[in-house]
C-alpha cells in the first residue's frame, strides 16, 4: 500500500495557528489586555430572518410523511437553481438550469474540479492567494507557476501573452487583497484563455461585496467567457452561510475541451462522488434570493462594508498604502516603516491589542503587507480604528 506521495510535498500552513498562539501568549502575559480580532475571515452576523423562516418551514416538511424528502437531484433542486438563474438574469447574464450545480460551498468545488483535468496541465496561480488553489494542485502532483500580484500592478496581475498556461485561477474580489478586476482587465484574461485554449477557474465567493456598478460581479459578464470559464460562488460571505454550507458552481454548456463537454464531465463527477446539499439548506439558500432575503443580506453586507470604511479612513488619514475595503470585506495594507508582516503583527498586538493577519502567510508577494478583516462588531471596529490612529 502506497500513499499519494504528493501529500508529502504540501507545505505546512501555520498562519492561523501562529496567529492564535501569539495572541494567547500575549494575553497570558497581559491579562488586562482585551484583544480586538480583525483577523477573522469568517462572518459574525447571524442568518437573516428570511433564511431562518424558510429553513424552519423545511424542517417541518421533513417531519411530515406527505412532504418528506430523501435524496435530492444531483445538481440541486430546481427551486434553488431557478433562484440562482434569476439572480444572474438580474445582471443580464443568461445561465440555464443545467449549467448550475449546487454544492456545499466554494471550497469543495474549487478543489474537486481538478478531478476532471489531466495532471499534465500547467497551472497559473496568483500570489498572494487563497491557499486552497495551491494545495489542491500540489496534492494532484501539478507544478504551479505563480503570477505576481504586487503594488506595481495594484495586486491585479494581467496575462503575460508570451507564456502559455492551461489552468488559470482568478479570484475577484480577492482574498486576501480585496482587489477587484474591472471589465477591461477580465476581458484581457478571457481573450488570453481563448487564445491559449486555457480554462479560467473564477472564484466569485465575495461578489456580493461589489457595489460599484462599473465592476463585473461575474466572469460571464465578459463576452466569450462561457467558452473558457467556470465560476465558483458561495453563500458563505453573501448570506452568513459559513456554518450552514451552500454554494453553486456555473459550468457553461459551451465549455468544451478536446471535444468533451466540461459540463457533462462535472455532472459525471458530482453524481458519482457527491450526494447533494440537504433540502433544508437548499430551502434556506433559495430564501437568500427572495426579495426579503436580498434586502436582509444586503443589510449585513453593508454593515461589514461600513466597518471597512472606518478602518480605511484611518489608513487614508495616516497615508498608509492600502487596497480593498470598498468592494470587499478585506483591507490589504502596506506595513508602515518597511516592517515585515510578522513585525507589524507583533507591533499591532503590543501597541493596539489588535490581531490581524500577516500578508506573508498568503504567499511570497504578501511579505510586508497585512490583511485586516471587516467581519466584526461595530463597537470593536470603532475601538480598533481609534487605537490604529494612535499607533500608526
Ligand atoms: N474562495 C475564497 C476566495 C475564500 O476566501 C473562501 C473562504 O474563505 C472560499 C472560497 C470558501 O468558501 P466556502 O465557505 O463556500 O467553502
Amino acid at each position: 500500500m502506497k500513499i499519494n506521495s504528493n501529500y508529502l510535498n504540501l507545505k505546512d500552513n501555520y498562519l492561523f495557528a501562529d496567529v492564535a498562539k501569539k495572541s494567547s501568549e500575549f494575553v497570558k502575559k497581559n491579562p488586562a489586555a482585551k484583544l480586538i480580532n480583525l483577523g477573522i475571515g469568517d462572518v459574525t452576523l447571524p442568518l437573516c430572518t428570511a433564511v431562518v423562516d424558510s429553513m424552519q418551514q423545511a424542517v417541518l416538511e421533513m417531519g411530515q410523511k406527505e412532504t418528506f424528502k430523501g435524496y435530492g437531484p444531483y445538481q440541486g433542486y430546481d427551486f434553488l437553481r431557478s433562484a440562482v438563474k434569476n439572480y444572474y438574469a438580474s445582471r443580464n447574464v443568461d445561465i440555464s438550469l443545467d449549467e448550475i450545480f449546487v454544492s456545499d460551498g466554494a471550497k469543495s468545488d474549487v478543489a474537486n474540479i481538478l478531478d476532471i483535468f489531466s495532471k499534465d496541465n500547467s497551472v497559473l496561480v496568483p500570489d498572494p492567494v487563497y491557499p486552497v488553489y495551491v494545495d489542491t494542485n500540489v496534492m494532484a502532483g501539478r507544478e504551479i507557476q505563480y503570477l505576481n500580484a504586487n503594488e506595481e500592478n495594484d495586486f491585479l496581475p494581467l496575462p503575460n501573452r508570451s507564456i502559455h498556461e492551461d489552468i488559470i485561477y482568478l479570484c475577484s474580489p480577492n482574498n486576501p487583497t480585496g482587489a477587484v478586476y474591472n471589465y477591461d482587465q477580465l476581458k484581457q484574461w478571457v481573450d488570453y484563455a481563448l487564445e491559449n485554449d486555457a480554462i479560467i477557474l473564477f472564484d466569485a465567493a465575495y461578489e456580493a461585496f461589489i457595489s460599484d456598478e462599473d465592476l463585473p460581479r461575474s466572469i460571464f459578464e465578459i463576452e466569450g467567457a462561457k467558452k473558457c470559464a467556470i465560476e465558483f460562488c458561495s453563500l458563505s460571505k453573501t448570506a452568513g452561510f459559513t456554518g450552514v454550507r451552500c454554494g453553486y458552481t456555473i459550468v457553461p454548456a459551451e465549455l468544451n475541451f478536446e471535444g468533451n463537454s466540461i459540463n457533462k464531465l462535472w455532472f459525471r463527477r458530482q453524481s458519482t462522488k457527491f450526494n447533494g446539499v440537504s433540502y433544508i439548506v437548499q430551502k434556506g439558500a433559495a430564501a437568500v434570493f427572495s426579495s426579503d432575503g436580498m434586502n436582509q443580506v444586503k443589510e449585513s453586507i453593508n454593515y461589514y462594508k461600513e466597518n471597512a470604511k472606518l478602518i480605511a479612513k484611518v489608513l487614508t488619514e495616516r497615508k498608509i498604502y492600502f487596497i480593498g475595503g470598498k468592494n470587499s470585506p478585506y483591507i490589504w495594507l502596506k506595513c508602515p516603516n518597511r516592517m515585515t508582516s510578522w513585525a507589524f503583527f507583533d507591533f499591532l498586538l503590543k501597541e493596539a491589542n489588535i490581531v490581524g493577519t500577516p500578508g506573508s502567510g498568503f504567499g511570497y508577494n504578501g511579505e510586508g503587507f497585512f490583511r485586516l478583516s471587516s467581519f466584526g462588531e461595530r463597537s470593536d471596529i470603532l475601538n480598533a480604528a481609534n487605537k490604529l490612529k494612535n499607533v500608526i
